[in-house]
């Protein structure tokens, strides 16, 4: 068809129902600079139609696929495993705050530990005057948080640690949500960690 001079050529078939992709059986075909498609039956019939009932030239326009090749390759190399590995990080950092927030103490909780008002005179033999979390000396008239085991702290110290860090006594490792959520007075297990 080149060596008669054709653009371009069309191949269809009668019958073929499916979609061929050309190639030659054998030899080179580097010579071949005209394009050419196929039809399969559908359409080439409809396109034998169209010329058979109109008397002007028909003009068909070929179009180069324009998809990329190895794009469905670059997609099961690169991007699957790149989704995967953020499917197994994103649950593993699920997972990890889950796990944080099973180790601390919610709010609400934290809000209803009691506060006492520290004064020198009232203290206890065996109570603390500083702050085990800042080392800071407790002042005259200054309110401090109680935990459930008694040992004190300056409220912004210890809700803070509750509620980031573990919600544990920083001392005596009392679980503050057990303890509060059970009783509010101190039940008889938490006697013998204060002791
Ligand atoms: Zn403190
Ligand atoms: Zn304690």
């Amino acid at each position: 068809m080149q060596q008669s001079g054709a653009v371009a050529v069309v191949i269809g078939d009668w019958d073929q129902p499916h979609w061929v992709t050309m190639y030659a059986p054998a030899g080179d075909t580097a010579d071949i600079s005209i394009p050419s498609v196929f039809l399969p039956r559908t359409e080439f019939r409809a396109l034998v139609y169209l010329t058979s009932n109109n008397n002007t030239p028909l003009l068909v326009s070929l179009q180069r696929d324009e998809t990329w090749p190895w794009m469905d390759m670059l997609l099961i190399i690169f991007v699957s495993p790149s989704i995967m590995l953020l499917f197994i990080y994103l649950s593993y950092k699920i997972r990890s705050r889950q796990r944080k927030l099973q180790e601390i103490a919610p709010m609400n909780v934290v809000a209803r530990l009691a506060i006492k008002t520290f004064y020198h005179e009232k203290r206890l033999e065996n109570e603390a005057d500083s702050c085990a979390i800042c080392l800071e000396d407790y002042a005259p008239g200054e309110e401090l948080r109680v935990l459930p085991c008694n040992h004190d702290f300056h409220p912004i110290c210890v809700d803070a640690w509750l509620t980031t860090q573990k919600k544990y006594c920083p001392l005596c490792k009392v679980n503050i949500t057990f303890a509060t959520s059970h009783n509010n007075e101190i039940t008889p297990l938490i006697h013998t960690f204060v002791v």
